[in-house]
């Protein structure tokens, strides 16, 4: 596919009209090609009035022609998953293999909503039948479903640069729940946001759908961040990337004259605590696992275990020599990009500032963005005593902290901020105290894992990616998974409707054939 690097607004490529970059490859710390076009407020506007002129077709568009659009865009990422991956691997350091499987889980995601757009629950179609003889006063017909916020902007993660990014779950959520979307492409991979970009214009425009229903916009600085969310045809946004950026974001929505949702993934450490038996049976099993999880993705990754709990007793050594041994054998690789490179070498300096004591470190760096893997420990006194201690380093950093019992791990439990993720290690012999931590971790987290090392986030029914503040802004609702639809619709009641003014979902018939709620009975009728 060959990129222009123009900023594409609906179905027309724009040359854009303030500055331009290059992207960068970090691993080589060079400059390539093209030119990536910046856009300013009038292509923004442009973009917002496509998506606004787009949504009322498409949001009426049938659940079969909807599914079918999804579907044309999982297409379009099979064909270009090769050169979409040799790409964004270029302009990340990522390994092809790792951004392959990233543009499979992206095709994926688009199959599994276009399976909840056929199913159509999403609607959430709900139904009180008129009862005109009810006393002492008449009921007249309530009828309810679940339609798409309008244009909704989606600021597009560095660290997963294809299924976060363009082609990412919120653009296939949005689009799904019958948003038109304007994505702000992250500057770390520009090259493959055009292509995933080309491949969702095409698609709109086989699907025979107005070219607003989606554009590509890039910009320098945050001129352009801003002025999507403040645009007021702009009705939703959601972020990935820093808490500075996300609550920026957000309290600029907040301040709108017509404040909007916006929902932000910011920021988590997804604390590990190894209670006693499970830490004597197997601690070293348990070490080795947890360091070869905060090292994957060079420590990129928001569910990266970034502290890990041990209370201490039998199996704490030797938990200990096996994160330290696999912290030692890894090499330096690549972060990426330069801003994040520069944090992670402040806050591995602000750990070591705050009196955490470095056990063992990688490979020396090679190249000039090369993240260096560290290790800290510190006693549970000294981690109650310096909160800052538990905030995140994005990058192969972690913590190990040597715990007195389990009032001191509680006591630490109740100081961690909102978690997209919390685990436990137990043996059968540790569920009175896990138990009782329980409590602590549900009102933290928005998901806790039992036994394992945290996996990529599945993308189901079940999944929850999301969490208290600062992990999200808005913990009633996930990210990732099919429910992430929810944070992009909202409900509306028709009182008194004749059938053929229905909306379909609503019709005495059910042409649609979906499950619906009528006087509170489940039922396809
Ligand atoms: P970022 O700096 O927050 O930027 C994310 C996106 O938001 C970029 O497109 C950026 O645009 C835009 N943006 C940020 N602040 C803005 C503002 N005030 N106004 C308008 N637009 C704004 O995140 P990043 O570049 O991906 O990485 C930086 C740090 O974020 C990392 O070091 C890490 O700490 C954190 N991070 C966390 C996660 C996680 O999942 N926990 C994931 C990624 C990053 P520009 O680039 O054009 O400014």
């Amino acid at each position: 596919m060959k990129l222009t690097g123009n900023l594409l607004i609906g179905a027309q490529e724009v040359a854009g009209t303030s500055g331009s970059m290059k992207a960068l490859d970090p691993t080589l710390n060079v400059e390539i090609e093209p030119t990536f076009a910046f856009g300013g407020i009038e292509e923004i506007d442009r973009a917002a009035q496509l998506a606004d002129e787009a949504f009322d077709s498409y949001s009426h568009t049938s659940l079969i022609d909807r599914a079918e659009f999804l579907e044309r865009i999982a297409e379009g990422l099979d064909v270009v998953t090769p050169e979409l991956a040799r790409r964004a691997s270029l302009e990340t350091g990522l390994p092809v293999a790792q951004l392959e499987g990233e543009a499979a889980k992206s095709a994926l995601q688009f199959r599994q909503f276009s399976t909840v757009v056929r199913q159509g629950r999403f609607r959430q179609a709900t139904i009180d039948r008129a009862q005109p003889e009810r006393q002492p006063r008449a009921r007249m017909d309530h009828r309810m479903q679940k339609i798409g916020l309008g244009p909704v902007a989606i600021f597009g993660a560095s660290n997963f640069p294809i299924s976060y990014s363009v082609a990412g779950g919120d653009t296939a959520s949005a689009l799904a729940a019958g948003c038109t979307v304007i994505v702000k492409a992250h500057n770390g991979h520009p090259g493959a946001s055009e292509m995933m970009g080309r491949v969702i214009q095409q698609a709109v425009k086989d699907s025979g759908f107005h070219e607003g229903v989606f554009s590509l916009v890039r910009g320098g600085g945050n001129e352009i961040g801003e002025a999507l969310v403040d645009h007021p045809l702009i009705r939703g946004v959601t972020f990935t990337g820093s808490e500075g950026g996300g609550m920026a974001l957000f309290r600029r929505a907040q301040q709108r004259p017509d404040p909007i949702p916006v929902f932000t993934e910011m920021t988590s450490v997804n604390p590990t605590f190894v209670m006693p038996a499970a830490l004597a049976a197997r601690g070293g099993v348990i070490g080795d696992g947890f360091a070869e999880r905060m090292l994957v993705t060079v420590g990129q990754a928001c569910l990266k275990p970034a502290i890990l709990l041990a209370i201490d007793g039998p199996g704490y050594l030797e938990l200990k020599a096996a994160m330290i041994s696999r912290v030692e054998a890894m090499q330096a690789r690549t972060m990426l990009t330069p801003g994040i490179f520069t944090a992670y070498r402040k806050n591995v300096e602000r750990q070591s500032n705050a009196g955490a004591r470095r056990i063992a470190a990688g490979g020396e760096p090679q190249g000039a963005w090369d993240g260096q893997s560290i290790l800290f420990e510190i006693d549970g006194a000294r981690m109650l005593e310096n909160p800052a201690l538990s905030e995140e380093v994005f990058g192969p950093a972690a913590l190990l902290v040597r715990v007195r019992d389990l009032e001191q791990l509680t006591a630490i439990a109740k100081q961690f901020r909102g978690q997209l993720s919390a685990t436990m290690h137990i043996d059968p012999a540790d569920h009175t105290l896990a138990a009782r931590l329980l409590p602590l971790l549900e009102r933290r987290t928005g998901r806790i894992v039992v036994n394992a090392f945290a996996h990529p986030q599945e993308v189901s029914y079940a999944s929850i990616h999301g969490g208290p503040f600062p992990a999200t802004s808005d913990s009633r609702f996930t990210s990732v998974g099919m429910t992430a639809i929810e944070r992009f619709l909202r409900p509306v009641c028709y009182q008194g409707f004749p059938d053929d003014l229905l909306p379909e979902a609503l019709r005495h018939s059910n042409p649609c054939g979906i499950w619906r709620l009528t006087d509170g009975e489940l039922s396809k009728a």
